[in-house]
This record gives C-alpha cells, structure tokens and sequence, in this order.
C-alpha cells in the first residue's frame, strides 16, 4: 500500500473511522474524482471550528448558541465528558441549562487548572446545581468522584440516575433514556452539608 495512502487511513483512524472503511471511502472519493473537493469542504469547515470559551462546546464564534442564549436555565451546570454527548442530551430536549464539557487538559494531567476553571464558572455564575453526566461505565464513574473532590464548593452536586445500562455512552441513548436519567438524578452532595 502506498505511504500516502496509509498516512490518510491513519489520520481517519484518529477520527475513530475503522480502517477498512477509512480506506474504502477513500477510493471511492478518488475514483469518483472528489477527493480534493471532499477534503477542500472539510478543511473549511474544519477552519470555522473552535471551543467555546465558556463550555468547551463547539462553536464558530468566541461562545457557543447555548452560553449565548440568555434564556436558558443560567444556575444549573451539566458536566459532560464529550461534545458529542452535549450534542445527544440538546437533541432530546430535556435539558434547558448551561453545560460543561472537560477538556483536553482535565484528561492530560492537568486536571487542577481544568477544576480553577470550573470553580471560576461556578462561583462567577452563581451557579446552584451542578449535575454529573459523564458515562456510566467505570471511567465515568471515576471522572464522577474526581469532579465532586475537586469542586470542593458549597454547591448542589448531582449524578445522573442509573436507568442507563453500565457501560452505555450519552451519546448512544435514545432521548427518553435521556430524560430519565437526569429527571431522577440521585443528589450526591447539598448545600447544607
Ligand atoms: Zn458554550
């Protein structure tokens, strides 16, 4: 297989495209003669992406649709661990407040800076409730304990209830499961303790 072939199937991979079809796609877009064009639409939308400043979301201005819509829900905070699983709890629409994606830094040692910018958000907001959702597999439940040391404030703390199957992503659930997941969160710290 030629280097440049693989180099390409290798990037896809990063994508968490399977190989086989990294490198199917690939061909077909070359034989159909779009592979420039395919990768010319890519790079400009890939160009206008960026994080939020405020949630880690991706946006196109310097804040998201959500931290710009004055009507949300502005005192509860809901910390997911991916955009994509942001992204599934907005589609089903049972959700109405700001939300909090970790990024790159809280999952490469640099969790303390990650958990000064939370704080930050809590305390400058006002915030009254902050909800767990990160996956309900074992590294989630993991994040879940880090977050509720680290937020060290005196702060409403829930979880999302565990109607989810273990080991299930946010991102894979229908919207109903969604739904019963954050209407019966278990509260894991209050405000008085
Ligand atoms: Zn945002």
């Amino acid at each position: 297989m030629m280097k440049e072939i693989n180099d390409a199937v290798d990037s896809l991979k990063k994508l968490g495209i399977h190989s086989s079809f990294a490198r199917k796609s690939l061909f077909s877009l070359l034989q159909q003669n779009k592979l420039s064009e395919t990768i010319n639409l890519l790079q400009n939308a890939i160009k206008n992406i960026k994080l939020c400043l405020m949630c880690n979301n991706a946006t196109n201005e310097s804040l998201c649709f959500i931290c710009n819509n004055s009507s949300r829900d502005n005192k509860t905070l809901l910390i997911v661990e991916h955009i994509s699983d942001l992204n599934s709890i907005e589609s089903s629409r049972v959700y109405q407040g700001l939300y909090y994606v970790l990024s790159h830094d809280f999952f490469h040692d640099n969790t303390e800076l990650e958990m000064q910018k939370i704080q930050k958000r809590i305390i400058d907001r006002q915030i009254e409730e902050i909800i767990i959702a990160t996956n309900t597999n074992l590294n989630g439940e993991i994040l879940s304990q880090i977050l509720v040391e680290y937020i060290n404030l005196k702060v409403k703390i829930s979880r999302i209830a565990h109607g989810i199957p273990f080991g299930q992503e946010i991102h894979n659930l229908d919207s109903a499961t969604i739904f019963s997941s954050i209407s019966s969160r278990k509260i894991i710290q209050n405000i008085s303790e």
